[in-house]
């Protein structure tokens, strides 16, 4: 039988009225941030009340709605971790970050990360419905004082009608869904009007905070922009409640797909048989899993961090043991700006010129015999390969295979290995021996 998917509410909101707690604008202004506030709902650790009452911490917020999802009786609890802090946030680790994934950098204009060659991320506000712990984009998310900022939105729409080989826009922040309702819909508009956009898409965790603010009113306003995707960020079964499904049924209704993010967090979802769990409740309310994310090197997240092996041991454990639609990508996103690179399992075990030999999820271990001629569509007339081309240097491993470059050289390269020369230069001036000359010669 199937777990079952259900509705809770902290028993100090036992008297609230059904239409007070179904409005988001309710949840929003009742949300709880103090330790005075949360105690009243689950007895604190000394850790966490130390870090609540810490200043200068990263901002503390979280829906009266999310908060009843917590076991009041566990302080190990999986959503409670996601949103109250504790002491060991103020500890500090090796290649700690402010900005790990070098966003900044990337940024032609503030606010828009142009990273890949036909997409771009675009921070639209920097709050959020509760605000996770492990918040990658901490350095600037959650502070009151900032958020739609009108003037960094005309720019970020200059530059994107000047870039036509954007393609898809992925609007985040903050969440872009506790943006005021014609805010959001002044910037779809404003995103539609760009005839190179084809596809808009939205990561919010508003529908797992505050699933109440998926009405079927906004629903029908993000349907007038289809193709619109949506990204939820889901990281434990518990946090998939009946209010949940019921708000990713109006979205899937209203014709928007809909993918889960995770975020792997030691104590949380560090578990092979709960993200087992996990991936097949979300499919169970149309909720693909997209990607499961390594934990970014950012201040404050030291303790949520697992070695990548629990990754690659997770997805071991989901593909061919469940449902294909089921596995997420494990992506590691790399430090310093490299970007997202998934990791997986080895399933490629040798091969020679003729045969592959693979291994599935048992361990069964074949070999698949290729084909000893191959002809292959040809690149000359194909329309695809003759329109097609990526944009100079960012071609990648692709452009070694297709013959258009024979490699690919780390900055410094050729400096570095004019050391050939310079040795024979000094040799020659008789400063230098290699080493190994006279010293590997018989002693005897
Ligand atoms: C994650 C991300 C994207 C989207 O990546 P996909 O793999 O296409 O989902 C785009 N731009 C930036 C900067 C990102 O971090």
């Amino acid at each position: 039988m199937p777990t079952p998917i259900i509705s809770k509410r902290a028993p100090i909101y036992a008297d609230v009225p059904d239409e007070k707690w179904n409005d988001w604008r309710w949840q929003l202004s009742h949300r709880l941030n103090t330790a005075e506030d949360i105690e009243k709902v689950i007895a604190l650790t000394d850790s966490e009340r130390k870090a609540l009452q810490t200043q200068g911490l990263f901002r503390v917020d979280v829906t009266p709605y999310f908060i009843s999802l917590i076991d009041p009786e566990d302080p190990n609890d999986p959503v409670r971790k996601q949103i109250i802090p504790v002491s060991e946030e103020l500890n500090a680790f090796t290649s700690m970050m402010e900005d790990s994934l070098a966003e900044d950098r990337h940024s032609p204009v503030p606010g828009l990360v142009h990273r890949y060659p036909d997409r771009v991320l675009m921070l639209v506000t920097t709050q959020c419905a509760s605000y996770c712990r492990y918040c990658t984009r901490s350095r600037i998310v959650g502070d009151p004082g900032q958020t739609f900022n009108r003037q960094d939105f005309e720019l970020q729409i200059e530059y994107l009608k000047r870039t036509p080989q954007v393609r898809d826009v992925l609007l985040s922040g903050g969440d872009p869904l506790v943006l005021a309702p014609k805010i959001l819909e002044e910037l779809l508009t404003r995103l539609r009007e760009i005839p190179h956009i084809e596809i808009v898409r939205i990561g919010s965790r508003v529908p797992v905070f505050m699933p109440m603010r998926i009405t079927q009113e906004l629903c029908d306003m993000l349907a007038k922009f289809h193709p619109l995707w949506l990204n939820i960020h889901v990281n434990h079964p518990n946090e998939i409640s009946k209010e949940l499904a019921e708000a990713c049924d109006r979205m899937t209704r209203a014709g928007i797909p809909l993918g889960n993010q995770s975020v792997l967090l030691a104590g949380v979802n560090d578990c092979v048989h709960m993200q087992r769990e996990l991936v097949q409740k979300l499919t169970r309310i149309r909720v693909r899993p997209y990607y499961l994310y390594q934990c970014d090197l950012v201040e404050g997240s030291g303790h949520f961090r697992t070695p990548v092996a629990k990754g690659i041991e997770i997805i071991e454990g989901l593909r061919g043991h469940t449902s294909g639609y089921a596995v997420p990508q494990f992506i590691v996103d790399a430090p310093g700006g490299g970007g997202k690179i998934p990791v997986m399992p080895n399933y490629l075990l040798s091969m020679s010129d003729h045969k592959v030999i693979v291994r599935n999820y048992e361990g069964f271990v074949t070999s698949y015999e290729e084909p000893t001629e191959y002809k292959s569509h040809d690149p000359k007339t194909c329309k695809f390969c003759l329109s097609k081309r990526p944009e100079p240097g960012q071609a990648g491993l692709t452009g070694l295979l297709d013959g258009e470059q024979m490699f690919i050289k780390p900055q410094g390269f050729d400096e570095l290995h004019e050391r050939g020369g310079l040795q024979h230069r000094l040799k020659d001036e008789n400063k230098w021996k290699p080493l190994g000359i006279g010293s590997s010669e018989p002693t005897e």
